[in-house]
């Protein structure tokens, strides 16, 4: 129990820091049970790893809510945002507290004694030695204040966490209906899309123009809590977003983009519900690329490289743009959505006078503006695209939406009568069948790795020796995330080694392919639960889980890549 804990921390006073080593064990703490996993070997390395847990009787929640995954994930999620309050003044712990989506977290855990907060707790030192006082005021007085708060009778405010889940589960609903009525995405009306700062994912405080749908493209959903929400049906094809300069553009597409999670009340996108694999595209100079056919829209480069399976240390705007755009389809990106404020302009189009200029034959670049088309009837992937600057698209766009003062109108008859019927002629597949993708033996074992690969931050894994840069994925919002793909990495790692899931992945026994063995890898969380990729059990660490899309994004990113074949 508690005076235990004092016992070991009084006899350790002023001793090396390493003598907290001590403390691992379990302590009854009154409202909770305290256990600690994993104790930090210095006051500067990442901090130790503790578990709150409070029986089901004294959790006390309706079972109603946690009968299903997305309650459970809801419930999960205010039970953090509730122990992340509750830390707030307490430097020293940290449960990875949930920002403005709503992530399946292995930060709190239903289990079947009850729930668990997995926190982490930076232990008190001076210098390198241990500081008893103060750790003790920390574990035996602090941690049961917070469990006392945040998770002993959890459903305290009972409605508060029922309208979570009631919210959660709607959006949901209103995502798996949207693939059927043929839409991308919904912008509901009355969201407010814009944020504080361009550094801040928190809606703008005042002056923001709620959205409001134009009349043609105006869809109503009906929800399981009885709820009816209407807005615009962004549908599937070619939807071309114009305005002039500072109306609204981008920030309607970086809406889209995000709601592919789901959002807390009170965000202003709570309505905004995106098609969970649409990807957002962008120009992207400087990665690396790893054997990807982008020859649907770069052949014949002065080099004599061979595009169809391209690999550079250092792609220029259009190649990495093709890049991005060819890797995002082939793992499976239903729509894309593309910024021109984010994109290399060669990438998208190319005018007349230009082509007059420079023969086809002399240009290795197909602009994406003849390619777009094919994209939709080949493979169906749609776009969704802003381009205030170039009337090229209109050609090729089933819906142009103009913004004005940020209040959207479908223009498409306008732009229709504008058009010059200029589009490229459709081809005859152009988009090959996915190219399958096998890392060479060893591939995700860099040399010199001996320690597991880490986040540094949302933008950055250390994977051995290199660094993978991830910040050009707008769809990764989460610290979280990116040490859950870090951990991706080694388990994807063992799991192209080992061969019992491989053949799951891959009958023939023959290496699997990237695709395989990361739809295997999602398919093992669908059954454990994301701590599947921790390779602790017990305390995970505070892990987010991520899309598909964004594991392949970091492999395909990482400079030490190496294919089959
Ligand atoms: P564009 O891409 O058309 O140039 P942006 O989307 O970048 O325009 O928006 C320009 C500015 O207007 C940004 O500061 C943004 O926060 C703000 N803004 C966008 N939408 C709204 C809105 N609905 N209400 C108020 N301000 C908005
Ligand atoms: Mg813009």
């Amino acid at each position: 129990d508690a005076n235990a804990l004092k016992r070991i921390l009084t006899s350790i006073d002023g001793r090396g820091y390493g003598s907290y080593k001590q403390l691992k064990g379990t302590y009854d703490l009154g409202p909770c049970r305290l256990l600690i996993n994993h104790v930090q070997v210095d006051p500067f390395a990442p901090p130790s790893l503790m578990r709150l847990v409070v029986d089901a009787g004294t959790a006390d929640l309706p079972e109603d809510l946690i009968s299903d995954r997305r309650g459970r994930i809801a419930t999960t999620d205010y039970l953090a945002r509730a122990v992340a309050g509750a830390t707030r003044s307490l430097d020293a712990v940290s449960i990875g507290a949930p920002q403005q989506e709503v992530l399946d977290r292995t930060s709190i855990a239903l289990t079947e004694q009850g729930l668990e907060a997995r926190i982490s707790v930076q232990l008190p030192a001076a210098g390198r030695r241990v500081k008893s006082r103060q750790a003790t005021r920390l574990l035996t007085e602090d941690l049961p204040r917070i469990a006392e708060a945040a998770l002993v009778h959890a459903s305290l405010d009972a409605d508060a966490l029922r309208a979570h889940v009631t919210l959660h589960r709607d959006q949901e609903a209103l995502r798996d209906q949207l693939a059927d009525r043929g839409l991308v995405a919904f912008v509901g009306d009355g969201a407010m899309l814009p944020r504080r700062s361009g550094d801040s994912d928190l809606p703008l405080e005042a002056g923001a123009v709620p959205f409001r749908s134009p009349g043609s493209l105006r869809v109503s959903f009906e929800l399981p809590s009885g709820r009816r929400v209407s807005g615009m049906g962004v549908p599937d094809g070619v939807t071309v977003i114009v305005g002039g300069g500072y109306h609204g553009k981008s920030t309607l597409l970086r809406a889209i983009e995000r709601g592919v999670y789901p959002h807390r009340d009170g965000d202003g996108r709570e309505w905004v519900v995106t098609r969970a694999e649409v990807a957002a595209i962008r120009a992207e100079d400087g990665r690396s690329v790893a054997g990807v056919d982008i020859s649907p829209f770069i052949t014949g480069l002065p080099s004599g490289t061979d595009t169809r399976r391209f690999s550079t240390t250092n792609a220029s705007g259009s190649t990495s743009q093709a890049a991005n755009l060819v890797e995002a389809v082939d793992a499976g990106a239903s729509a894309l959505l593309i910024d021109e404020d984010t994109s290399a302009t060669n990438f998208m189009i190319r005018d007349e006078r230009m082509r007059r200029l420079i023969p086809a034959e002399r240009e290795p670049i197909t602009p994406f503006v003849d390619r777009i088309r094919p994209l939709y009837t080949e493979r169906g992937v749609s776009t969704v695209l802003v381009a205030g600057g170039s009337g090229a698209f209109f050609d090729v766009a089933d819906h142009v939406i103009a913004l004005d003062e940020y209040v959207p109108h479908d223009v498409t008859e306008q732009a229709r009568e504008l058009a010059d019927g200029a589009a490229a002629e459709p081809g005859e597949d152009m988009f090959g069948p996915p190219s399958a993708r096998v890392p060479a033996a060893g591939a995700l074992r860099p040399p010199g790795k001996k320690k597991p690969a880490t986040a540094r931050g949302r933008e950055t894994i250390r994977f051995g020796h290199e660094q993978i840069d991830l910040s050009a994925l707008s769809q990764l919002v989460d610290a979280a995330q990116t040490e859950a793909i870090a951990h991706a990495l080694d388990r994807l790692a063992e799991l192209m080694e080992r061969t019992g899931p491989v053949e799951q992945a891959e009958p023939s026994g023959a290496r699997p392919t990237l695709d395989a063995a990361i739809t295997a890898l999602f398919a093992r969380l669908d059954d454990e639960g994301l701590e599947a990729l921790s390779p602790h059990r017990g305390h995970p660490g505070h892990l987010a889980r991520p899309r598909p899309l964004e594991v392949h994004a970091a492999v395909n990113r990482y400079r030490g890549l190496r294919l089959d074949g």
